[in-house]
């Protein structure tokens, strides 16, 4: 982790295993030295997870304890430096509101801790007399460090420490073990394995008043000052705009300033959010692949996937509200595909869990070793929007604006900044994504990044999206386009897709002139799209004739999957150093 990661970047998160829990208990079990019963005192660290439902490892920590205080570290040096969007702050500092809000109504504060876990920790566990440490489990591997770094900590404070499974489905591990000990690496083969666990454990009864049983929090009066949400402007964060913001890409022009939030982070607004999302009846009876109609591309007020990022909604909860749902309107039981979309979150999260370079190109096994361009001029064009595309630029624009894009919309401009149009590095364009996507999850947007770019799991280069007929077919009439992009807001609907086509009397009559007004397409899709298919096959043909040539070996080390796509990317590696591929912009 190279300190980019937002929050519980900051904090992490741990293993755990066994029927969802693992509990590190290095304390004395409960009674001092003495021989007296030592009493409990917890302290519950949030990191994702936002929420009172289906916490398991809080309800764990508030059994028998005497006082209890909920946390969440948070560093400002980092929200100022990171390359975590202000979006994305706004949406973390709302979820904490909500929960200080909720913890209030049991007499109880979150306290937001200033500083960096292992600096700040020790010395509050040992103010605060704590004897027990409780989170839920991080199934990513930089959380695992952090945590394995944690319990080791506690381990000489003599504190029990206690994580358990709550942010997906299942332990992954045991996805793994099931497999052979290796997470599957195709979707088909992890429904199989799913398919024999069976389903996921229910979620637990959230926390609330009832079921303190005693637990106190002691709060001193100074809590607001020393432990409150702080806000934005108190990170470093300058609200008003619009202006150059703070965002990774420093020296991209035309940054946007803070927006009203589209998003309200939070459990509570996760929980209405659910709601309304169930309502649709017709919509899980009938539920399919993600359809695009122009309405779908704007934030929906059912959208749930930023809330599963950070927790502020169980996982397991939306999984047995749509089982319940499906079972009251079909009167059966619901098919595996009905929890789809969850099941593709768990498949990434599993084929990430054990690799810590899931999100870079070198080192990572499951991942085809591209000759990418490096081309810092058309990044930056993409990213902000201004590549002379409507339909690229209108959907950079909203992600930017509101942090987040409908699923098609985020293939449209996965392809067109790799494979279809730049040729330039999936790592980049998930970069990009991570500072502005509020669902942002570094599994789900590793893995969906190499997929879009062909770099693993799918491998289809030969079909390329169109930045021109897809816009077209997503948005006909030019509306999304025209709320994104205001410049083409008088464009006929004939241009809309290709404003360098309309005629300098509609340009000027339209008071948007193309070159001026608005950019130029930044490449002939049709010509760079052609060449850099063939730069894909040139890849792909290295790789399968590698393959053929260790089959014909018989090679019995190669039959596994990792090693034969490591050993193949480094010839790959070998054979396309040095070969500077053309520039497409
Ligand atoms: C390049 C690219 C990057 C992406 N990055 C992310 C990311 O960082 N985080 C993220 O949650 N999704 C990501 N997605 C997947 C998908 O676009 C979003 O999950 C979806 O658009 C969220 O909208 P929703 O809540 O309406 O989803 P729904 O369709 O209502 O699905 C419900 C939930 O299922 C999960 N889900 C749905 N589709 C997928 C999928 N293909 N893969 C994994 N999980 C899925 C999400 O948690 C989502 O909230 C990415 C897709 C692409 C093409």
């Amino acid at each position: 982790m190279n300190g980019k990661r937002l929050e519980e970047g900051k904090q992490s998160i741990g293993d755990g295993q066994g029927g969802e829990s693992v509990g590190v208990n290095h304390s004395t079990g409960g009674a001092s030295r003495s021989g007296a019963t030592k009493e409990k005192h917890t302290v519950h660290w949030f990191r994702k997870g936002l929420r009172l439902h289906d916490n398991p490892s809080l309800r764990e920590g508030l059994k028998d304890a005497k006082t209890f205080r909920c946390i969440f570290v948070l560093d400002p040096w980092f929200a100022g430096s990171s390359n975590v969007g202000i979006n994305k702050w706004r949406f973390l500092l709302q979820c904490l509101e909500d929960l200080d809000h909720s913890l209030r109504k049991m007499n109880s504060r979150l306290f937001v801790i200033r500083g960096q876990p292992a600096d700040t920790l020790p010395k509050l566990f040992k103010e605060w007399g704590t004897t027990s440490l409780t989170f839920e489990e991080d199934p990513e591997p930089y959380g695992r460090v952090r945590d394995h770094n944690i319990i080791a900590m506690c381990k000489e404070l003599g504190i029990s420490v206690v994580q358990k499974v709550s942010h997906t489905l299942y332990n992954l591990q045991s996805i793994i073990d099931r497999n052979g000990g290796q997470a599957p690496l195709t979707y088909h083969q992890f429904l199989n394995v799913v398919a024999r666990i069976g389903p996921p454990p229910q979620p637990e009864l959230p926390v609330n008043a009832g079921t303190l049983e005693g637990a106190f929090t002691p709060i001193n009066e100074d809590h607001d000052d020393k432990y409150g949400v702080p806000t934005l402007e108190e990170l470093g964060f300058d609200t008003e705009g619009p202006k150059k913001s703070d965002f990774i890409l420093r020296s991209f022009e035309g940054v946007f300033g803070l927006s009203p939030p589209v998003w309200q982070g939070g459990e509570s607004e996760s929980l209405a959010r659910l709601e309304r999302h169930l309502e649709r009846k017709a919509w899980v009876a009938s539920f399919g692949r993600p359809k695009m109609t122009p309405q779908s591309l704007l934030p929906s007020q059912t959208g749930l996937s930023p809330y599963l990022r950070f927790g502020c909604l169980s996982t397991r909860l939306f999984y047995y509200q749509l089982t319940d749902l499906y079972k009251k309107i079909k009167k059966a039981f619901p098919p595996l595909s009905l929890h789809g979309q969850l099941l593709w979150r768990e498949f990434f999260y599993c084929a990430a869990t054990k690799n810590p370079n899931f999100d870079k190109m070198v080192g990572n096994p499951i991942c085809v070793q591209i000759p990418w361009d490096r081309n810092p001029e058309a990044l930056a064009k993409w990213a902000n929007g201004q590549t002379g595309f409507p339909w690229i630029d209108a959907v950079m624009t909203q992600l930017r604006q509101e942090g987040w894009i409908h699923h098609l919309a985020r293939h449209a401009v996965a392809c067109f900044l790799t494979r279809g149009d730049l040729f330039i590095s999936w790592e980049d364009g998930m970069k990009v994504f991570e500072e502005l996507l509020l669902d942002a999850d570094w599994s789900v947007n590793a893995g969906m990044w190499m997929w879009l770019s062909c770099s693993s799991f799918f491998q289809q280069f030969f079909h390329c999206y169109c930045p021109v007929k897809f816009g077209r077919k997503a948005d006909p009439n030019g509306d999304y386009i025209r709320r994104y992009l205001p410049v083409l807001k008088n464009m006929p609907i004939e241009y809309i897709h290709e404003p360098w086509l309309a005629p300098e009397n509609v340009q000027r009559a339209t008071k948007c002139i193309i070159g001026k007004d608005y950019p130029l397409p930044m490449v002939n899709h049709a010509v760079v799209s052609r060449i850099n298919i063939q730069r894909m096959k040139q890849v792909y043909q290295q790789l399968a004739n590698y393959k053929l040539v260790e089959d014909s070996k018989g090679n019995e080390n190669y039959k596994d999957c990792y090693q034969q796509r490591r050993r193949s990317n480094n010839i790959l590696q070998n054979s396309t150093a040095g070969n500077q591929a053309a520039s497409v912009s």
